[in-house]
This record gives structure tokens, C-alpha cells and sequence, in this order.
């Protein structure tokens, strides 16, 4: 199918974005690898869709004072193969690589995905297991939201209308383990879990990452009991809760 007809503009400033995105009907458009889909599946139909590939400063990748500024318009090849994100966040660099496909990695963007908050994406598991702080903009100014508060549900985040992610801060060090257990390379994981220390975080048991608390093995195996993934097409709620068991186990074991 083909997207419905809607208008573009790709504005070369914030300031700029702000006065489109506040506009009814309108829709940011970074990579489009999630909302060109969208559009193609007719499951939404904006207005106006303002691309903010155009706008500068969002897509540097920054080390400074114990952090890594990412900015939203990196895009997931970027991540995957950047010297800085490997050294310091090589949860991230990990994660990047089971991101779909090279075709997508190439165009997809950090911001994208975080913002989107697909309950079975990499990198908000990966924020909230490094504790990262999103950085986000608006008419009235910045805001920063750590990223345990950012996910609140299924595709629904802290960002409000109006309001665009412009980057998010990785702090460096500690150990990290990243996992997860797909059919094929490059699909959606069935589950996945990014561990960084003590932060155990599951992805695609719940509609959003899901942080599991304890301070044994057998302290978080009991946590993870407590959960009822949402069963898929292919496995049920059972077999993903073993699934993730698993990955806890290699985890636990490596970190
Ligand atoms: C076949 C296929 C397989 C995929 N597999 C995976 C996978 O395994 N794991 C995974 O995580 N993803 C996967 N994706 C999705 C991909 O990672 C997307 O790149 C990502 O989800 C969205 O990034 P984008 O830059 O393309 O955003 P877009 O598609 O342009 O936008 C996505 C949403 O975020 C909003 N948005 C975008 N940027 C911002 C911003 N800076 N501030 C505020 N709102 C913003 C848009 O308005 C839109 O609602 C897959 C996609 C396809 C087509």
C-alpha cells in the first residue's frame, strides 16, 4: 500500500520545528524506518510530517565528564561503529547490532527508537539499565528526563506534543552484558535483556523495559517470576518468561 498524502518541510533550525510540529496534524519524521511503515500500513495518517534530519547539532556524538551525549540523529550504524560508543558504551555498540538490518541500521536513528518506545526495541532497555539521561527541547526550553521515567508504557513516553528528543547522555563504565534471543539475526527480539551491573532490564516481557530488582541469582529469578509476559504469535507467556530465565542466568554469569 502507499502512504497517504501529506505535506513535508524540513525546517533548518529548532526554533523553526517547533512552529511546524506545533501545527494540527503534524508528525515528526527522523529515519522513517518506523513511521514510513506506519504511513505505508495506513495506521496513521499526519498532515504534515516536519523532518528534522535537517537540523544541527543532533547528530554528534560527544564524550565528556563520565558521559556520552548522543545526539537523536545518530543513526544505529553510527552507534553500531563508532570508536567512543565502543570504548565507553559498549552495551550500546552491542545493542546496535541486532537492530534490524544494515538498510535500516543506516537510515534508523537513536532518537527514533527511543522515541517511538517499541516495547521489543534495543536501546530503551539499554537507557534504562545505563541510567541515561534523554535531553529534550521545546518552545518553553530543555528538559532532562532520566530514562527509567522517560518509558511509560506501550509506545508512550514522557515527550509531549510539540516537544523533540535532541539527545540522550550514556554514563561510561561498569560492566554490561547485552543479550537477546531472536528467530533470525537482525528480527525483533522474542526477549532480550541489557545488564549493566546490578540493573537487570528485560526487553519484550512487558509493554516497556522492565527493570527486575534483587541482589542474588535467586533473588532476581523470583522477581522475573512475578512477571506475565504478553504472549506473541509464536510463544506464549511461559515460554518467554523461561526465555528470559535463561538470559538471565547467562547474564548473571558473565557479568
Ligand atoms: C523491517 C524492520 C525491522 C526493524 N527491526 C528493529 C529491531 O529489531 N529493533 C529495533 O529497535 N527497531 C527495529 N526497527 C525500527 C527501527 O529501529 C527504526 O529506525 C526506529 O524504531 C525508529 O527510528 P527512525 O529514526 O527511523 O524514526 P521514525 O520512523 O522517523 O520515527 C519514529 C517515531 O518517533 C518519532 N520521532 C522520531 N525522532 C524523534 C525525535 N527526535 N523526537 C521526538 N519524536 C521523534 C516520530 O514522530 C515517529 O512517531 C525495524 C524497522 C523495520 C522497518
Amino acid at each position: 500500500m502507499k502512504a497517504p498524502s501529506f505535506a513535508y518541510a524540513k525546517p533548518r533550525s529548532l526554533q523553526e520545528a517547533f512552529e511546524l510540529i506545533g501545527r494540527p496534524g503534524a508528525k515528526i519524521l527522523a529515519g522513517g524506518q518506523s513511521l514510513i511503515p506506519s504511513l505505508n500500513m495506513r495506521l496513521s495518517a499526519p498532515e504534515l510530517l516536519v523532518d528534522i534530519t535537517g537540523l544541527p547539532g543532533l547528530s554528534e556524538i560527544v564524550v565528556d565528564k563520565g558521559t556520552v551525549r548522543i545526539g537523536a540523529l545518530v543513526t544505529h550504524a553510527r552507534i553500531e561503529r563508532n570508536a567512543d560508543v565502543r570504548k565507553h558504551v559498549p552495551m550500546l555498540a552491542a545493542a546496535a547490532k541486532h537492530v534490524a538490518h544494515p538498510a535500516i541500521r543506516n537510515r534508523g536513528t537513536l532518537g527514533g527508537s527511543l522515541a517511538l518506545a517499541d516495547p521489543a526495541a534495543e536501546y530503551p532497555a539499554c537507557a534504562v539499565a545505563l541510567q541515561a539521561t534523554l535531553v529534550i527541547s521545546g518552545v518553553k526550553g530543555e528538559r532532562r528526563v532520566k530514562a527509567e521515567g522517560f518509558f511509560k508504557g506501550l509506545f508512550e513516553t514522557d515527550l509531549k506534543d510539540g516537544e523533540i528528543l535532541v539527545a540522550a547522555e550514556f554514563p561510561t563504565g561498569g560492566k554490561s552484558v547485552f543479550l537477546e534471543l531472536t528467530r533470525r539475526h537482525g528480527d525483533y527480539a522474542i526477549v532480550g535483556l541489557a545488564a549493566h551491573q546490578d540493573r537487570f532490564v528485560f526487553f519484550n516481557i512487558g509493554s516497556a523495559p522492565v527493570l527486575v530488582k534483587g541482589s542474588s541469582l535467586t533473588e532476581l529469578k523470583t522477581s522475573l517470576a512475578r512477571i506475565e509476559p504478553p504472549a506473541d504469535l509464536y510463544h506464549t507467556s511461559k515460554t518467554k518468561l523461561h526465555l528470559a530465565g535463561v538470559l538471565l542466568e547467562r547474564a548473571w554469569t558473565s557479568l
